[in-house]
């Protein structure tokens, strides 16, 4: 039973590798993954600031128990004690909140359904928390709830003590509750924080086995009571939809074959999608953290689309309001997730990013945008126009099966033009990037050096999607040349990036410590590496590879001083890059994730290697306090699970991944076009340092790997050493691809 989905060939090749406990005692993926992981967190210092989202695979309702009131960002918190519902929900991040939540509560002690006055203390020794099924004791009501999820379903299982017992539907501020009959509830839930049409509604149908009989409430909770023996279970089959009443209730079919079934089924999907990826360790936390990883890298962006009573795939458009057909993707913030979330489905998932590209034509369709931060429609949140990476990394690595040319006309309409309500969506202060080749910083728009770095590399973006089109060179001229508008940024004097006036005079004074202003959650230390695609042009901006080496250098050793006159408070990411002990070096944000590869750049691998492995070692746990900062949409996640496996595509978009270091002594990857096998069989907590790599049996003295040579299976091998190897991959034709080298 275990283990389905290894070949038997497969088995037997692994058979050899001695950490790893007998293949038939293996957990499978899923029970690896802890799905508190990040929710110890709080307004002031996020250890992920995630939930447990009970979902299958990229679904278009995910459920969590709710320890927060209505409303509350902070949804679920491990450190809560009090319960006040099952919800469902598509909150992508605290920060952004929930839209169409609405959520569930078995009660017992008497026809109460305030959300306080139904809260019942919990523990987390009473809880069951799985990707695929839920279960906690609820000590007021003396009930054990559990709920197993389908795309746009979910089954109930309540299991009452003796006597009334009651069972409250929660339909949030501003929702409709009424009794269909007398076992089944209606509604339909409003709450949003924009990013919707008007009229936008999600429906809801909840049908007991159990009969009951209404009691007073309110407009938008539903109470209802009925008798239960001891021990008695009610199941509950829930569906919703943003498509409409009879949509909801044609999506009740998902749960049609009862508890156990959609349980096992769920159970098995998560399975099989973790499962594409098997590592071996003798050390169960790595196996632990991996797995939860690969678990929020497979949660968004979400599915909504539906499908209808005629069998076709359609779906809600948040733009317009209507019913359009096809896939629809959201929930996701590309300024996060285009540095490694898309590109790990792009190489492990394809099939899911061709229904993601679909999806984009049809968001670009819709509302003449790409989407920049989409929940569910185009909401105003961070910067850059990093959609045109989504695009291209897609289909640089082959992803096919969609309208390319209409994404084209999409990635180029979006660089220059700016959405009228969602500021971030498109490229605000175009006109200034295309006339000056910069966003100046005296013009009144935020943050105006980190769009100008992202912009400039959106424009390399563009131009190599271009390419591969067969888009004429005086088309794709100006993007080729706007690719190199970092350098427009580059203060000489202070040997870093800076904003810039419309004069040409950099911002004086400066301070490489200023998090904000000219940049976006970050300072100049954070943001100077966004060159992603020329890091040897920003070494030879610096100075060369000495200069670059020691600015790297210095990030680390420097004390984390901070300046945040910016927001006038030391807003959570500060904080958590105060606290890690390693100095300026904030992965519990974004923008600098990808930084410690850059040595890969600059002939000193071995200090990628040292601080990749520190940082998976120090960072990352399996625990609640599970990440570092804020999880993000899959985005820290997939920088594990890419590190892990020894490599990070630094620049989405060149077809190469930055070489690091394996965290396991064998991981084998079941892409579609063949197995990718990596045996590290030296590593070791102290062996972290590559000595050699051979890719399918011949020496490989490169710091990266391309896409090409993986995507249809491949074999590397890697020699671990406990000391730094000052040889391998010193070279600069060893260095992965920079724009100015044209390699
Ligand atoms: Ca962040």
């Amino acid at each position: 039973m275990k283990r389905f989905l290894l070949p038997l060939v497969a088995l037997l090749a692994y058979s050899c590798c001695q950490q790893a406990a007998p293949e038939a005692d293996r957990p499978d993926p899923v029970d690896y993954v802890n799905t508190l992981g990040g929710t110890l967190s709080k307004y002031e210092l996020s250890t992920g600031n995630t939930y447990p989202a009970v979902a299958v695979p990229w679904g278009a309702h995910f459920w969590t128990p709710q320890t927060g009131r209505n409303g509350d960002g902070w949804t679920y918190r491990y450190d809560a004690t009090h319960i006040r519902g099952l919800k469902l929900t598509h909150q992508p991040s605290p920060w952004i909140n929930d839209y169409g939540a609405f959520s569930i509560m078995p009660v017992t002690t008497g026809p109460v359904y305030e959300e306080d006055a139904r809260a019942s203390w919990f523990s987390h020794k009473a809880e069951k928390a799985t990707p695929y099924y839920y279960s906690v004791y609820l000590a007021d009501h003396d009930v054990t709830a559990e709920l197993t999820p389908t795309a746009h379903a979910a089954a109930f299982r309540l299991t009452y003590p003796e006597g009334e017992s009651f069972l409250v539907v929660d339909a949030f501020e501003g929702g409709h509750v009424e009794l269909a009959d007398p076992s089944t509830i209606v509604g339909y839930t409003v709450h949003n924080h924009g990013g919707v049409a008007e009229g936008f509604r999600n429906w809801f149908v909840v049908r007991s086995d159990m009969p009951f009989r209404a009691c007073p409430s309110a407009e938008n909770v539903a109470l209802v009571t009925f008798p239960t023996a001891h021990g008695q279970k009610v199941h509950l089959q829930v569906a919703s939809s943003f498509i409409s009443q009879e949509q909801a209730f044609l999506n009740l079919e998902e749960v049609s074959a009862g508890f156990d079934a959609v349980k096992a089924a769920a159970r098995a999907q998560w399975n099989q999608t973790l499962g594409r990826v098997e590592v071996w360790d003798g050390d169960l936390d790595h196996l632990r953290t991996f797995y939860s990883c690969l678990y929020r890298s497979l949660l968004f962006p979400r599915d909504i689309s539906e499908i209808n009573a005629e069998g076709e795939r359609v779906h809600y458009s948040p733009h317009n309001g209507k019913v359009e057909k096809g896939y629809f993707y959201t929930d996701t913030g590309f300024w996060d997730t285009f540095r490694s979330l898309f590109p790990l489905l792009n190489l492990i998932y394809p099939e899911v990013s061709a229904r993601v590209q679909e999806g984009l034509v049809n968001d670009f369709l819709e509302s003449g945008f790409l989407p920049e931060w989409a929940s569910p429609g185009h909401r105003g949140c961070m910067v850059g126009n990093n959609s045109a990476s989504v695009v291209a990394d897609a289909y640089l690595k082959g992803i096919r099966g969609y309208d390319i040319e209409k994404l084209w006309e999409a990635v180029l309409h979006g660089a220059h033009a700016v959405h009228p309500e969602a500021s971030s969506t498109g490229r605000l202060g175009w006109e200034y990037y295309d006339s000056l080749g910069y966003v100046p910083c005296d013009v009144g728009i935020k943050e105006n050096a980190a769009r100008t770095l992202e912009y400039a590399y959106d424009d390399w973006c563009i131009w190599q999607l271009g390419l591969a089109l067969g888009k004429s060179e005086q088309e794709l001229a100006p993007y080729k040349a706007a690719a190199q508008n970092y350098r427009k940024l580059y203060d000489a004097e202070v040997g870093l990036m800076n904003g810039r006036a419309q004069d040409g005079s950099f911002r004086r004074p400066f301070s490489p410590l200023k998090w904000g202003g000219d940049f976006t959650e970050g300072n100049s230390l954070h943001y100077t590496w966004s060159v992603f695609h020329d890091v040897q042009g920003l070494m030879d901006l610096m100075g060369g590879a000495d200069a670059f080496n020691a600015a790297l250098d210095n990030v680390f050793v420097m004390p984390p001083k901070y300046d945040d006159s910016y927001y006038g408070f030391p807003i959570h990411e500060i904080i958590e890059m105060t606290v890690m002990g390693m100095g300026n070096y904030a992965h519990g944000n974004q923008p600098i994730q990808h930084m410690l590869y850059l040595y890969d750049w600059s002939g000193q691998p071995w200090k990628t290697q040292a601080r990749v492995r520190e940082v998976m070692e120090k960072f990352y746990s399996p625990w609640a306090d599970a990440y570092c900062g804020d999880e993000d949409n899959g985005q820290t996640s997939a920088w594990y699970v890419f590190s892990a496996l020894g490599f990070y595509p630094v620049c989405p978009g060149s077809g190469e991944y930055a070489l690091g270091t394996p965290l396991f002594k064998k991981a084998v990857v079941h892409l579609p076009g063949g197995d990718l096998e990596i045996d590290a069989p030296a590593n070791g907590a102290d062996a972290f340092y590559v000595s050699a790599l051979q890719l399918n049996g011949k020496a490989w003295p490169h710091n990266y790997l391309k896409h090409s040579d993986l995507v249809g299976g491949a074999q590397l091998s890697f020699d671990m050493s406990t000391q730094p190897s000052t040889r391998r991959g010193t070279a600069p034709a060893n260095a992965p691809y920079s724009m100015s080298r044209n390699r």
